[in-house]
């Protein structure tokens, strides 16, 4: 399982290897959120392995984090629409959707915008072609809107065993 690191103000910051981990406690940037975990990772870097069991660690300075400006790219764009075709509601894996232009480069669209680009099942895609949705029959299920939550906010939807984690702990 990754690591999940935290601000000094417990925001959650990244997911990080176990590898990277090391480093950071060798370094003591890092601090673990219990004594017995402290414990347990000394022992383990004391014997050249990798510490078991550790979800989040805390740096112990808060360092301030740019905003960060999500691309519109595949991999945003899956996580934006939940693996789901705007156009029929198909769920499935990345292997089964595409992204559709809404509006076809061919006929102005822009061809790198979170507005113009929607996650399509192959058969919507196929269908839709270069044409507008309205034009076959086609209604996006809800608007396409840049993806602007916060960076935590995508991290727990790639990791969201991290996420049930950090609930417990904020809870
Ligand atoms: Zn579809």
């Amino acid at each position: 399982m990754s690591v999940l690191l935290l601000n000094a103000s417990m925001q959650p910051l990244n997911v990080i290897s176990r590898r990277r981990l090391c480093v950071l406690l060798t370094k003591q940037r890092v601090a673990l959120l219990s004594d017995e975990a402290e414990l347990e990772a000394a022992a383990a870097l004391a014997g050249r392995r990798l510490p078991e069991g550790i979800v989040m660690v805390r740096l112990l300075r808060t360092v301030h984090v740019p905003r960060r400006m999500l691309r519109p790219n595949r991999r945003n764009l899956l996580l934006r629409d939940d693996h789901t075709c705007q156009y029929c509601g198909f769920v499935g894996p990345a292997s089964e959707l595409t992204v559709d232009h809404v509006l076809p480069i061919s006929r102005g669209g822009a061809a790198n915008s979170w507005e113009n680009q929607v996650v399509a099942c192959k058969r919507c895609n196929w269908r839709k072609a270069s044409s507008r949705p309205e034009e076959v029959g086609l209604h996006l299920r809800r608007p396409a809107r840049p993806l602007t939550q916060e960076y935590a906010h995508i991290l727990f939807l790639r990791y969201p065993e991290l996420k049930q984690a950090y609930d417990a702990l904020v809870a």
